[in-house]
């Protein structure tokens, strides 16, 4: 048996698309009829799923799928409060990675101690930048990461970012490579599918 059957796939209500159950996003009905997202896969009852895509979820609600997946009568949800629910939960899983990652020491912080990491090719892969950094130290690290072609997203204010990592104000923040920097990086990829602009 080959690794990939391990996991069972399940289908996207809109596209149809059959991938791992832990590509897709579940959602299950409450006790009181609710729709949640159900970002881990853990809520009991029946669940549906959809791609990590708008389009699959705008399709889904459009033609009234998930009301019959989830056999209600009624829309439980509209597309932005999916969506707002989805960002939510995955802002909060990359502050919890960024705190993760400064448990075990794979994270530096502060615009030179990144800058001059990333000039001697410290294994840093990820950069993480805030939204309220100043255009100085955004012009001054971004032409670094971009030769060295380590990705760079804009999330969080400064304060922020310092807090979870139990500092003063921080505008920048890298981290090394390994599992934590992958797994901030696919739920940064989703983050920007999901906030993408219509
Ligand atoms: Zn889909």
């Amino acid at each position: 048996m080959s690794k990939r059957c391990r996991e069972p796939e399940r289908t996207c209500i809109a596209c149809r698309t059959s991938q791992p159950q832990a590509a897709l996003l579940r959602y299950v009905l409450s006790p009181q009829h609710q729709l949640l997202v159900d970002y881990r896969h853990k809520l009991p009852g029946r669940g549906i799923y959809t791609c990590f895509e708008l389009d699959c979820i705008r399709n889904a609600i459009e033609r009234k799928q998930f009301q019959r997946g989830l056999k209600v009568d009624h829309q439980p949800v509209t597309v932005d409060e999916i969506v707002a629910s989805i960002l939510e939960t995955l802002r909060q899983r990359i502050e919890n990675l960024l705190g993760m990652a400064r448990k075990s020491s794979q994270v530096v912080s502060g615009s030179e101690a990144v800058i001059n990491g990333l000039r001697k090719k410290d294994g840093l892969v990820f950069v993480l930048l805030s939204d309220d950094v100043s255009s100085g130290i955004a012009e001054k690290l971004l032409p670094v990461a971009k030769r060295q072609s380590i990705e760079v997203f804009q999330m969080f204010s400064k304060g922020r970012i310092g807090e979870i990592l139990g500092k003063g104000e921080r505008s920048v923040a890298a981290l090394h490579a390994g599992k934590l920097a992958v797994a901030m990086k696919l739920e940064v990829q989703r983050y920007k599918r999901m906030s993408r602009e219509n």
